[in-house]
């Protein structure tokens, strides 16, 4: 019913997640999100990475979508240089952006540290720089640069990303 949509996305950026927030309602994206899990996880299974990324990505999209359903706010506008996911990745090192937060330090191909979002005696936070995505094993807590900072400073996704991008107070804040 809504496999034809799934084409147009190939990768994680506003005006996809817009055009899935015009076309589908909030329960068609929970199954949408619900399927690319499965997906994902079949992928995982079989080694297929490519395969894996792009589910996880799709994700995402579904998920940004659904907040901007949720947000009932009207299409996020992307121009360009402006407000967009995949800018904001790009110019913001997960690790970078972490490490104003918490301490990180290297343990083979992964960054540990204490999770920032619970009192944590362990370091339960792993961040991968090549994937640019974080997961705590004790809260669960997971995403890419822009869902860690949505979480952590309690912000929209587009909120988010300006405050990665181009807002003074917003990184005054992160050094904090
Ligand atoms: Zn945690």
């Amino acid at each position: 019913m809504t496999t034809e949509v799934i084409p147009k996305v190939v990768s994680l950026d506003l005006d996809d997640a817009n055009y899935l927030a015009d076309h589908l309602s909030a329960e068609q994206l929970r199954k949408e999100i619900h399927d690319a899990d499965i997906k994902r996880a079949v992928a995982r299974c079989f080694g297929e990475d490519e395969e894996e990324f792009y589910w996880e990505d799709f994700g995402e999209v579904c998920k940004t979508a659904l907040d901007i359903l949720r947000a009932n706010q009207p299409k996020v506008e992307v121009r360009e240089g402006q407000v967009s996911v995949r800018a904001t990745k790009d110019a913001n090192d997960i690790v970078d952006v972490i490490s104003r937060y918490t301490g990180l330090r290297k343990v083979g191909k992964e960054y540990i540290g204490k999770c920032p979002f619970h009192q944590d005696n362990h370091p339960s936070l792993q961040v991968n720089q090549d994937k640019q995505v974080f997961y705590c094993f004790s809260c669960q807590r997971k995403g890419d640069v822009v869902n860690f900072i949505m979480q952590i400073e309690g912000l929209t996704i587009k909120e988010a990303c300006q405050f990665l991008l181009n807002d003074p107070k917003g990184i005054d804040k992160c050094l904090l």
